[in-house]
């Protein structure tokens, strides 16, 4: 395998995907015509009894069969003692008795034709050995009869569709229905989402919490969610990915038809620690975040933020730009508003001289025409009307952001049913920072709930809103780019050094072995040699010429300069004798070598690096380097491989990007070079899988010249 290959991966057009049950689909358990509960209790405070109050109070719209071997009518409802004394069919079964009676049940489902199965019981695969093997046994049997298993340990799902109003869960959230699905890991989160979205009156479609996912995988449920017509926004809460490369290829296809909002949590810098290499320690806890980026989902950091948004994206269509019309009838807070709009990167557009023009005609007197656009206070309907209308007939307008406080001297009800009639064209998003007292103004904020204008309490809450919006837009319409292919690469010379250091069982391969790799692909480097003895480094100093650089270089030495490991700015051969005999005193290191190299000044000193990542591949890292990187932390990373925009825009988001231009009469550093070194850095570890990390820290950069004067590769 060459790098060549590198040109038939395309992102964005996976083609097939593997595990066979991606064909199956999850219909039965989300649209279930009949349930069964396996488990059901009369006794009020169990699981057994309150799913079958949360399917009776919901009024499901099927068939409830409670069965329990010695009860003959729970809740009002007639019980079977077994499944097989159920009369109809059963699309779906809750099983809620203890883990030793599972297999034998999710069996009798099978004979009786059961398609899918919540186990909602816990005490399988996270109790050790002996759950794993319960929960091995109902899988093998469930995949017998072509049974789809949810769970075990898990809530259920929930389904609002007036056709089916299927509440098989047992949690306590009565949502309306609406076009929001969510899908969560910990069904504590899914409980904070579900709750939030329902106190402020917003409808929620599909709900799913699936536990241990020993089959049905949260990437199953997002396709499903993706091919559902209704769900117009997914809301994710993951904190761990079993099959990363199907989450990407599903995920990627699901975003570009609509939005997948996401929150991760778990990923603390486990593992950082033990890192050998610069690009290791800094890569801790970033992964999920990348894979996000990569396949076009929006990622927030916290909960009310990710609700907030997701209530914006249903009922509000997506921008097709950043500039913002603003139209308040207060001014303060429009003014904060302005602010947070501008800080998430959207601009607020002068007006048009038509559109002033006309609402001079519409406005009142002491209006204040521009934008943001005052209405001021004692605007009533007409006013509201005129200005949302102007705005979205303004070309260079994408969307609309409304303050609206409710003046007791104005007909806020009017207005409010002009705001929505307007939104239901939905020609342009609306949000609106709406000032009220909801207990007073009920019948204004009935309006715009039910009209789906987003209404929110405070201007940057609206404002963040707005610019999820305009964010999903921006992802879409983000070029992909393409991945070059190196023709001038030596990939037999590079595969001899990794063979050689596989065959002596090498971990950190040593600074000929790195330098020899990174000529073969031609990735630039300072002139260099190997010497072992002092006689040796003064032949090879002198071949190298004066100002150089003499480095110590051994398997257990990782920072040469915490060491005492680098000398620079060596001018002489008396130099290089004293500054050798002294590492030979100092480090007493049996394989110690003397790295020679020539010095270089006038350079930014940057850093470029890679990181395995299990179930992934690499990470690419760039970033200000040198040995000050780990305080300054100035680094991006992307998933490789990387495509020229993937590279020209690590330049770009890095927070001194200034400092690769032309600075303090410094000219700027040869940025292609820049570029075609993570490309070639790209190909390297496309080629050769092996490579765990690798370092190349710092690389000299300047106008005319981009080289790397330290690296390393750890397999
Ligand atoms: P280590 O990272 O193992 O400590 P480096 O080879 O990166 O060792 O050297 C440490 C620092 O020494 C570099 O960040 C750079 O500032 C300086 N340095 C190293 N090599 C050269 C060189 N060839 N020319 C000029 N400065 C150098
Ligand atoms: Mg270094």
């Amino acid at each position: 395998m060459d790098s060549s290959k590198l040109a038939n991966f395309k992102y964005k057009s996976f083609n097939h995907i593997e595990t066979g049950i991606m064909n199956n689909n999850l219909k039965a358990l989300f649209e279930p015509t009949s349930v069964a509960l396996i488990g059901a209790s009369s006794k009020e405070f169990s699981i057994g009894n309150v799913i079958i109050k949360n399917l009776l109070h919901y009024q499901f719209k099927g068939p409830i069969y409670p069965i329990n071997q010695k009860e003959d009518e729970i809740r009002g409802l007639k019980a079977y003692k077994t499944i097989f004394d159920v009369p109809g069919p059963i699309d779906l079964v809750h099983i809620v008795i203890p883990p030793p009676f599972v297999p034998q049940e999710v069996e009798n489902c099978g004979i009786k034709g059961v398609k899918a199965i919540i186990i909602n019981t816990a005490g399988f695969k996270e109790m050790g050995a002996e759950g794993q093997a319960l929960e091995d046994d109902f899988l093998a049997r469930a995949k017998k009869y072509n049974i789809r298993i949810f769970g075990p340990n898990c809530q259920g799902i929930i389904n609002s569709d007036p056709a089916f109003q299927a509440y098989c869960n047992f949690t306590f959230t009565y949502f309306k229905p609406g076009a929001i699905s969510i899908v969560a890991q910990s069904g504590g989160v899914g409980a904070v989402i579900t709750q939030a979205l329902h106190d402020m009156h917003i409808g929620i479609r599909l709900y799913a919490s699936n536990g241990n996912a020993s089959d049905i995988s949260i990437t199953e449920i997002i396709k499903y969610y993706g091919e559902d017509e209704q769900t117009k926004v997914i809301v994710l809460y993951l904190e761990s990915l079993s099959n990363t490369k199907e989450f990407m290829e599903v995920a990627t296809k699901v975003t570009a038809k609509k939005p997948i909002l996401a929150i991760s949590a778990g990923r603390t810098e486990k593992g950082a620690a033990a890192s050998k290499s610069h690009t290791g320690g800094l890569a801790g806890g970033i992964t999920m975040e990348l894979i996000f980026q990569k396949v076009g989902i929006l990622s927030f950091s916290n909960l009310e933020e990710i609700c907030h948004a997701a209530m914006a994206f249903s009922s509000q269509p997506i921008p097709k730009g950043k500039n913002v019309g603003m139209i308040t009838n207060t001014g303060g807070p429009a003014i904060i508003a302005t602010d947070e709009l501008v800080s998430c990167g959207m601009t607020i557009p002068p007006l048009s001289d038509q559109a002033k023009a006309d609402l001079k005609l519409t406005m009142l007197d002491a209006a204040s025409i521009n934008n943001p656009l005052d209405v001021v206070a004692t605007a009533g309907a007409t006013h509201f009307k005129s200005a949302i209308e102007v705005m979205m007939n303004e070309p260079q307008i994408d969307s609309i952001y409304l303050t609206f406080v409710t003046p007791p001297f104005v007909d806020c009800v009017s207005v409010a049913k002009e705001i929505a009639a307007i939104s239901k064209l939905q020609r342009k998003p609306i949000v609106c920072n709406y000032i009220t007292d909801k207990e007073n103004w009920k019948e204004t904020s009935k309006i715009l709930n039910e009209g789906g204008i987003p209404c929110f309490d405070y201007p940057e809450t609206a404002a963040k809103a707005l610019s999820a919006l305009v964010n999903y837009h921006d992802i879409q319409s983000i070029e992909q780019g393409s991945i070059k292919v190196f023709v001038d690469i030596d990939f037999e010379n590079a595969k001899t050094v990794f063979d050689k250091a596989k065959a002596q069982n090498k971990e950190v391969l040593t600074a000929a072995d790195v330098y020899q790799i990174l000529e073969a692909y031609r990735i630039p480097i300072a002139k260099w040699s190997i010497a072992n003895t002092i006689e040796e480094a003064v032949l090879e100093a002198e071949k190298i010429g004066f100002p150089l650089v003499i480095k110590a270089d051994s398997e257990k030495i990782i920072h040469k300069s915490d060491v005492g490991g680098v000398a620079i700015n060596i001018k002489n051969v008396d130099e290089v004798r004293s500054v050798v005999t002294n590492m030979q005193q100092k480090l007493q290191q049996p394989d110690l070598k003397f790295f020679i190299q020539e010095f270089l000044t006038e350079s930014r000193e940057l850093i470029i690096g890679v990181k395995e990542e299990e179930g992934l591949g690499h990470l690419i890292m760039f970033g200000m380097g040198g040995v000050m990187v780990e305080v300054y932390k100035d680094v991006v990373f992307k998933i490789a491989p990387l495509t020229d925009i993937d590279a020209q825009a690590m330049l770009d988001n890095i927070k001194s990007a200034a400092l690769l231009g032309d600075f303090r009469g410094k000219k700027g550093i040869d940025k292609g070079k820049v570029i075609e070194i993570l490309q070639r850095i790209s190909a390297l570890v496309h080629d050769f899988p092996q490579i765990k990390e690798l370092d190349l820290n710092p690389i000299f950069a300047n106008e005319k010249r981009v080289c790397a004067v330290d690296a390393r590769i750890i397999m």
